[in-house]
């Protein structure tokens, strides 16, 4: 049942998430109604009248939303890797909007409001677990970093005599325990490379990849999986004032995500070209996007006045991958 009403709804969608307003000097500019996925966006400079602007997605989360309401309409398709589908969710928006919130948790560190990440590989046991006497699944996790279209690592796995071992290795976890370790060692190695990179990760499109292979009483397999990407901030930088690296670095961000936006397009529109090989992202993604993959974009969005500009723009952004 879940697959039936996931494919009657397509395979692209779009969830617009709104964060909460922290600062007491600025106004809210966002309005959104209830449960239809609709939202308001008013332009500062301009009159309630004339400044509005509307848009539509499959579902608005607003700034109260939960995890646990998050993750409740983000389940059944994560649950449909566990039937042989590969699944990609994205956590587009500017640096600031909750991208890391939606898919990790709280930057506080606490284990409280978990993350899609953590809820889904929960899940993903869970279901496991309730198959068992039918299918036997292995659960296999990896991290990579893409960094100026470079693809990095994040968890090298340490043998016993704790040299590490070169390049990708597929982790394979038995419990929610092994990945929160396994995110903590990723975090570790994120945070030494951030120090001597200048709090790179907002710069760098995070994937969390997990396997799923599993095998049923007859002998027949499964193999499928669900990628989780917090992507890099979206926001435009000014190159009147950024040079060297950090200009570098922007166009980089840029040409990935627009690529990343041309892709989700062109299978939206279903061309017959889709464009995978322009971006690192996208070519890491490819057997997960297209053909029976589906494919969630969360856009986040910061509620400030002075944030109007980015907004506007990350609402486009997903209006036009979004089939809505
Ligand atoms: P990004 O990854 O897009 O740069 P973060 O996820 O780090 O943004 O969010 C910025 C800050 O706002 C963090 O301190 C985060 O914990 C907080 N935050 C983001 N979204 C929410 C939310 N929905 N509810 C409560 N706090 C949030
Ligand atoms: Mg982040």
């Amino acid at each position: 049942l879940y697959n039936m009403v996931q494919d009657l709804k397509g395979n692209i969608r779009v969830y617009c998430r709104i964060r909460p307003l922290f600062r007491a000097d600025t106004k809210n500019i966002i309005d959104f109604v209830g449960e239809n996925g609709s939202l308001f966006i008013l332009d500062p400079s301009k009159t309630l009248k004339d400044g509005k602007k509307h848009f539509n997605f499959n579902q608005v989360f607003g700034p109260t939303a939960s995890q646990d309401e998050v993750f409740k309409d983000t389940q059944p398709l994560i649950r449909s890797v566990m039937d042989g589908y590969n699944v990609c969710i994205f956590a587009y928006g500017q640096t600031g909007s909750g991208k890391t919130h939606t898919m990790s948790g709280p930057s506080n560190g606490t284990s409280k409001d978990m993350g899609i990440n953590y809820l889904s590989l929960n899940d993903l046991f869970q279901l496991s677990n309730q198959r068992k006497d039918i299918i036997k699944y292995d659960i296999y996790v990896q991290m990579v970093e893409i960094y100026n279209e470079q693809r990095t690592v994040e968890i090298r796995s340490c043998n016993d005599d704790g040299f590490s071992l070169p390049d990708a290795t597929l982790r394979l976890v038995k419990s929610t325990t092994d990945v929160l370790s396994l995110m903590k060692l990723g975090e570790v190695n994120r945070a030494v490379s951030s120090t001597a990179m200048n709090n790179r990760s907002s710069r760098s499109h995070s994937v969390l990849t997990v396997h799923v292979h599993g095998k049923d009483t007859s002998g027949s397999t499964i193999r499928s999986c669900l990628h989780l990407v917090d992507l890099a901030g979206s926001e435009r930088v000014d190159k009147s004032e950024v040079t060297g690296d950090r200009l570098k670095e922007a166009q980089f961000i840029n040409k990935s995500l627009s690529c990343l936006g041309d892709v989700i397009t062109a299978l939206a529109q279903k061309n017959s070209h889709i464009p995978y090989r322009n971006s690192k992202l996208t070519l890491l993604l490819q057997d997960s996007l297209g053909g029976h993959a589906k494919t969630l974009m969360f856009a986040h969005v910061s509620p400030e006045a002075d944030s109007y500009g980015e907004t506007v723009s990350t609402l486009k952004f997903a209006q036009r991958v979004s089939t809505v």
